[in-house]
């Protein structure tokens, strides 16, 4: 494998999608240089939704997909936003409306876990029977205001205790060593005998 579709044009998750894979060889192109619509995203679970963009882009592209679903569950919150965490405050997608939705959500709960999900599922072709579907996650907690200027979507409101950071504090690399996205990859990368 060469050439890779991204199937998102999410540019946050797109910037560290090239930052991961720059360095094997792979050409990365994105659904929208290729002028690919995004897919319908309907299903309630995460996997189900990147199969489904995965296969669309495939379709369109004739070429091998990379598909990434991924959201922030909140425990306080029964796991929301989950799978609608890119339009949780409504459509047009927006961080900013997202991240003050959730701080207002968040307002009145003292249980303030929560994690991110991420999976990732690669489709050679279409029709491909046996995709690879590789998944991580990450825990922290919401914060009560958000802070730092790095990473993208809920990240300025992700605390890391461990860390006493946020998410948005942490250097690219930093963050793909620990983040869900980062986690997903290096299995990928392993199921690819490119880790
Ligand atoms: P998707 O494009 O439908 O998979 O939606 C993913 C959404 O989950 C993003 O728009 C963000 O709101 C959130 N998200 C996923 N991964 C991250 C991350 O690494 N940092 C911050 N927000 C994320």
């Amino acid at each position: 494998m060469k050439k890779l579709v991204i199937a998102s044009n999410n540019p946050g998750k797109l910037r560290e999608f090239e930052h991961m894979l720059a360095p094997l060889g792979i050409e990365v192109v994105t659904q929208s240089q290729l002028g690919i619509s995004e897919a319908e995203e309907p299903h309630i679970t995460f996997v189900e939704n990147a199969i489904a963009k995965a296969r669309h882009v495939s379709k369109m592209s004739g070429l091998p997909a990379l598909a990434d679903d991924s959201g922030i569950c909140v425990h306080a919150l029964n796991g929301m936003p989950g799978v609608i965490s890119a339009r949780f405050s409504g459509l047009p997608k927006s961080d900013s409306r997202n991240n003050r939705a959730l701080l207002e959500a968040m307002k009145d709960k003292t249980d303030r876990r929560a994690h991110y999900y991420c999976v990732l599922v690669l489709m050679n072709w279409a029709g491909d029977p046996q995709p690879i579907i590789c998944e991580g996650e990450w825990h922290g907690e919401i914060a009560r205001e958000e802070r730092g200027d790095g990473g993208f979507g809920y990240d300025p409101m992700f605390w890391l205790p461990e860390l006493g950071k946020m998410s948005s504090e942490l250097t690219h690399d930093e963050k793909h060593a620990i983040s869900h996205r980062g986690q997903a990859m290096k299995v990928l990368l392993e199921r690819l005998k490119l880790g």
